[in-house]
């Protein structure tokens, strides 16, 4: 038996929309091109984004379509910046790294100030607010943070935006499906998505831009997109990104009283099974998808590997950083302690578990804590 458990790094295609995307694949035309089979791929394309932008409450044309989230975050960032002669920005140490590695480059440049979490995993707002400058243009804090679910005081950054006037861009990428996500009543003004993190394909995501606000195409070429991203739309997976937003947003409660059943449960048979751990973060304020754990019995690298061998898939920290297990950044942030942050684990949740997976994940730590820690079975 095998189990995977680490759903923030990707979660599988849903077959039934990948069977409809198949479907539909003779509408094979150029949205661009001005006869009917042209015509009638942009008709396709038009209804797409139109469903896409109803998911988040937005208008069609404030959606701009990436190949994902980490290109939609770079536009954001680098598309902004671009307009202003002397910018700041202000953002925080825990951004996924298509956030805070865009900062890095930045701040060779401009003036960027990077927030620390605390140790409930959040940033705090009246920092936030008291680093805001005069020449503060844009602010990024993403909506749920991807290693240890803690929830950004977003609603809160907003109001303190709105009286500033420096625009908003929220990483909503491991909120969307899990909570409510409306542009207007989070009173973002840039805000991105992912396919393959809500059971849509890899390679496909969206950048959400407020209608009338400026910015400058990192990739240029033809006029697509509204001139902000160039190339011939990727049509068949819009359409399964518009069918997985959908699908995401009609389950989203049935999906996540599974989601956190299944984390509840793994914390009680870690519990029950006296297998020493402490949560990261603040476990009420968190995304029902996703716990982070300190097991300060052993370093996450060789956990992993322990886990992998006996078929128990997981991540320390990010799947982002290729293959290597770091000390995680944002446990870093959170505590400053280097050896809790080789030592923590990111389990991460999915409707499609059973019981019988948490059950399983559970027995086989055991066998892996009793076998460290010369500890008979009970
Ligand atoms: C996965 C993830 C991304 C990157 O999305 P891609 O579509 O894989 O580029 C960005 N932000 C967060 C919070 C993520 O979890």
């Amino acid at each position: 038996m095998s189990v995977y458990v680490d759903y923030a790094a990707t979660t599988p295609f849903d077959k039934k929309i990948l069977e409809e995307v198949v479907d539909n694949a003779e509408n094979f035309g150029n949205p661009s091109s001005i006869h009917r089979i042209g015509k009638n791929a942009k008709a396709d394309l038009q209804n797409y984004r139109r469903k896409i932008a109803e998911c988040i409450n937005a208008k069609p044309n404030e959606i701009i379509l990436t190949s994902g989230a980490t290109e939609a975050n770079n536009l954001a960032i680098k598309g902004i910046a671009k307009g202003h002669a002397n910018p700041h920005f202000i953002t925080t140490d825990i951004e996924h790294a298509s956030v805070r590695n865009t900062y890095q480059d930045l701040s060779e440049e401009y003036d960027v100030t990077f927030l620390s979490a605390k140790e409930n995993g959040q940033i705090d707002a009246e920092e936030l607010k008291n680093s805001l400058k005069d020449n503060t243009v844009l602010v990024s804090v993403m909506m749920v943070n991807n290693e240890t679910g803690s929830m950004q005081p977003v609603f809160e950054i907003a109001e303190v935006l709105k009286a500033h006037g420096a625009l908003f861009h929220v990483d909503a990428v491991q909120g969307f499906g899990h909570m409510d996500v409306d542009v207007e009543n989070l009173g973002a003004d840039l805000l991105t998505l992912s396919g393959h993190k809500i059971y849509g394909p890899k390679g496909i995501g969206l950048l959400y831009l407020k209608e009338g606000i400026k910015l400058s195409a990192q990739i240029t070429g033809g006029s697509h997109e509204l001139s902000r991203r160039a190339g011939t739309e990727n049509i068949m997976w819009i359409q399964a990104f518009s069918l997985a937003m959908e699908k995401a947003k009609a389950h989203r409660s049935k999906r996540t009283i599974k989601e956190m059943q299944m984390k509840e449960r793994f914390i009680n048979e870690l519990i029950e099974k006296k297998i020493p751990f402490e949560v990261n973060g603040d476990v009420n304020n968190q995304t029902s998808h996703i716990v982070n754990v300190y097991f300060d019995w052993t370093e996450a690298e060789f956990l992993l590997t322990a886990l992998d061998m006996a078929g128990i898939f997981v991540s320390a920290g990010s799947a982002c950083n290729a293959g290597t297990v770091q000390p995680s950044h944002v446990i870093r942030s959170m505590y400053d302690d280097e050896e809790r942050a080789l030592k923590s684990i990111r389990f991460s949740f999915s409707h499609l578990m059973a019981e019988e997976d948490i059950t399983e994940i559970a027995a086989q730590l055991e066998i892996i804590y009793n076998r460290l820690n010369k500890r008979e079975m009970i």
